[in-house]
């Protein structure tokens, strides 16, 4: 227990855990979240788990996700990957510095300033705002952003493609390329991986995700085909990823999707990675025929026709136990 004394009666005491399902409403949604709660022996008060954080601010993030906000975190990483202070920041952005203090901070920022952010990380949207630029930062710190601004690539390809709105066929999320990027390049390992097979490990990856926090891990729409689930424009996906990560690789039994350099994984929860991992662990030697005739099996697939989109809501009654696939043999 992480503490001891009743912030209540202010005894000595010992507590049970309580999960209660509360909703909450933020702006126009609804969000459901567990919250944990520590519940007094002695004198039956309950107390927020303090290692769960601020409920509130999980269910901003929530919403991040939803809407496909940026996290402070990613805020944050950004000013330090500009090398400034959040004065600094809050000039190239034209903001109040305080405002900018709020959302690294974890308060919910408005769309026109996420948008506003979103803009300054791309190369063309950061040189701008330096040319705009009305502060005074010494020549040789401009001369440094210009330089950096030529090295950012994020023209966000994929995100035209996928035309994902966030919505319950996206598992509640909006597609984002930078962690689409990074939850490909791990499913697929440093040795490779067939296509045909990342089509079913996303498809695991989204629904078992969707399963245990009612989001999807990348925000893809699913399609009934023959041959199992597939990523609505899989094929549009798959030949237009970003040339410094991937690579295909083309064989007489198909393409594999080739990983040359990691992009930043940052952009995901350490849960999600583990996610990630376990999938990877549990598919490793199950080749995509097998993995195939898996997926078949699962109700969402055996209940939709051909080329439907298969809804997130079957994720809760998906058949697959990772740790007990890991102990079957193919
Ligand atoms: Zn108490």
């Amino acid at each position: 227990m992480p503490f001891k004394i009743c912030p209540h009666c202010d005894s000595e005491t010992s507590f049970s855990k309580r999960v209660i399902k509360e909703l909450y409403t933020v702006r126009n949604d609804s969000i459901e979240m567990q919250t944990h709660y520590l519940k007094c022996e002695k004198c039956c008060e309950e107390i927020f788990n303090p290692e769960d954080g601020d409920p509130l601010e999980n269910v901003f993030r929530v919403y991040r996700e939803r809407h496909g906000y940026l996290q402070p975190e990613a805020l944050k990483a950004f000013r330090a990957k500009l090398v400034l202070n959040q004065k600094e920041m809050a000039a190239l952005l034209r903001w109040e510095e305080a405002t900018l203090h709020r959302f690294e901070n974890g308060a919910l920022q408005e769309v026109s300033h996420d948008n506003a952010f979103r803009k300054a990380m791309t190369q063309e949207g950061l040189a701008l705002l330096l040319e705009n630029a009305k502060w005074n930062l010494p020549s040789h710190t401009k001369k440094r952003l210009r330089e950096l601004s030529l090295s950012i690539n994020n023209t966000a390809d994929l995100e035209k493609i996928v035309e994902s709105k966030g919505d319950e066929l996206s598992g509640f999320r909006k597609f984002q390329q930078s962690r689409f990027v990074a939850i490909l390049a791990l499913l697929c390992k440093e040795t490779g991986e067939w296509k045909t097979k990342v089509n079913k490990l996303l498809f695991y990856a989204d629904f078992l995700s969707f399963r245990e926090t009612n989001l999807s891990l990348t925000g893809l729409r699913y399609v009934h085909q023959p041959f199992g689930p597939v990523p609505k424009e899989f094929q549009k996906i798959f030949a237009s990823l970003p040339k410094e990560f991937f690579e295909l690789d083309v064989f007489e039994t198909g393409e594999r999707i080739r990983v040359t350099a990691m992009p930043d994984l940052s952009v995901l929860s350490i849960a999600e990675i583990s996610l990630i991992k376990k999938i990877v662990d549990t598919f490793d030697k199950v080749n995509a025929t097998k993995i195939s005739d898996i997926s078949h099996e699962e109700d969402g697939y055996k209940e939709t026709q051909n080329n439907e989109f298969i809804p997130y809501s079957y994720a809760k009654k998906m058949k697959i136990v990772l740790d007990n696939l890991l102990q079957r043999t193919f």
